[in-house]
């Protein structure tokens, strides 16, 4: 008899965590290692993961602190504190804090906890990345979808914003606003960012601004919206995207002096839940965030490749009669199949679950549905990360391109061969 015999337990679960299933980014990434495993061959554009390896200079920092062993402060590091503050001096000019920046394992975390102790509504676009809705819901928090268009981006609009909150005044709301954005690829641009700034300032919402991609902004130019409004946004940053460190799990919040009511009950969380974040992961961070000649080069290079493979694919999507809007950052982009829905629809495809399912028997690609991103289950879009290479051989390839010109067809089918592969397998399906 095993213990387990003898158990009868009362299955007693929290509302909120009833039915919740796996996030879409992680299951999807456990089914294609489970596909490969059974001898199959899959084309991994689900999971958001960097192709590229981590800088060396920031590797070499890891190895040097693998003896830090003690606790660390619970709002991070101090020494790494000071080197995120002066990033976002570098980077946006902006004037933070060491001790208004509270560090975290991942960003994924720290999002969780905003969301836990600031007491209002959640407010996203539709498309916005798969976990927010979710940890909005594990709270309990009320969630309010804004309408987009493709015209501009499927990003937030000053015009809904203003709907919304119009209704509702004082109200109190959380945006989450996401540049360069996952699932689209698209940034915005600072008209745009200004003109929300605008609406938030007029009724008070506080804007959490994921900022995971700056590093990844084609032309090394992100802006943040902390920028037109500095006493309301928290800027959100991390090593996962820029520094191609997803697993080491380390990210960061920076805070203006006007939310220190936020920033101290939100360290009380952390010191209560995951005490402080890895001190190895920390030392090594440091050094991500001090940047210099090597890693802005790593950043130029990462950046040139990304650039090439997401025009080659929208491009290659909209010849097949897809609707994407230009990628101008991170490795994502968000084609909608919608003008071939009679076609799609014959072959018995009406959803983009069922578009993403059929994709994946027919052809090995696997990506994510729409609907996974707040899309309608009826509209054919998927998101396409587009990070099947070996990121170290692409970086390694990148060096003997001449200056200022960006990879062109035959390298990216040389060096980046699977991804290339996969749009192709993918367009050609459709068609
Ligand atoms: N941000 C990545 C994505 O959207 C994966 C990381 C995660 O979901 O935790 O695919």
């Amino acid at each position: 008899m095993t213990p387990d015999d003898s158990y009868s337990p009362r299955v007693q679960l929290n509302l909120n965590a009833r039915g919740l299933p796996q996030s879409a980014t992680l299951a999807i990434n456990e089914r294609c290692a489970a596909m490969r495993r059974e001898g199959r061959s899959v084309f991994r554009m689900g999971l958001g993961q960097s192709p590229f390896p981590v800088p060396e200079p920031v590797v070499e920092a890891l190895r040097a602190n693998s003896h830090q062993k003690d606790y660390l402060p619970v709002k991070g590091l101090p020494e790494l504190r000071q080197a995120i503050v002066d990033y976002l001096h570098r980077h946006e000019g902006l004037s933070f804090s060491a001790d208004h920046v509270l560090v975290g394992p991942g960003t994924k975390e720290l999002m969780f906890i905003v969301q836990l102790v600031y007491y209002g509504d959640l407010v996203i676009p539709t498309p916005s990345w798969v976990s927010y809705a979710p940890q909005a819901h594990i709270i309990g928090r009320h969630l309010r979808w804004l309408p987009t268009h493709p015209e501009t981006g499927l990003g937030v609009t000053p015009e809904a914003l203003d709907a919304l909150c119009r209704v509702d005044p004082d109200r109190p709301r959380l945006l989450i606003l996401n540049s360069p954005g996952n699932p689209t690829g698209s940034a915005y641009a600072v008209e745009q960012l200004q003109a929300i700034a605008e609406v938030a300032r007029r009724y008070r919402v506080l804007v959490l601004s994921d900022e995971i991609y700056s590093g990844l902004h084609f032309e090394g130019k992100h802006v943040s919206i902390a920028r037109f409004y500095p006493e309301g946004t928290i800027i959100s940053n991390g090593l996962s995207k820029w520094c191609g460190a997803g697993g080491w799990r380390l990210g960061a919040l920076a805070f203006p002096r006007s939310l220190t009511w936020l920033l101290e009950p939100m360290a009380s969380v952390a010191s209560e839940t995951f005490t402080s974040t890895s001190a190895p992961i920390q030392y090594a961070a440091v050094r991500a965030f001090e940047g210099g000649p090597e890693i802005e080069h790593y950043l130029t290079q990462c950046r040139r490749i990304l650039r090439a493979i997401a025009h080659y694919t929208w491009e290659s999507v909209r010849a097949v009669g897809a609707v994407a809007t230009e990628p101008k950052g991170g490795f994502y982009l968000f084609p909608n199949f919608d003008p071939l829905r009679e076609r799609l629809a014959s072959r018995g495809i009406t959803t983009s679950e069922q578009l993403c399912l059929h994709l994946l028997e027919d052809t090995g690609v696997a990506c994510l549905p729409g609907e996974a991103f707040g899309r309608p289950l009826d509209e054919l879009s998927v998101r396409l990360a587009l990070v099947d290479f070996d990121g170290q051989k692409a970086l390694e390839a990148a060096e003997s391109l001449p200056e200022g010109t960006d990879p062109d067809n035959e390298f990216l089918r040389r060096h980046c061969g699977d991804v290339v592969e996969a749009v192709d397998r993918l367009c050609a399906w459709v068609s």
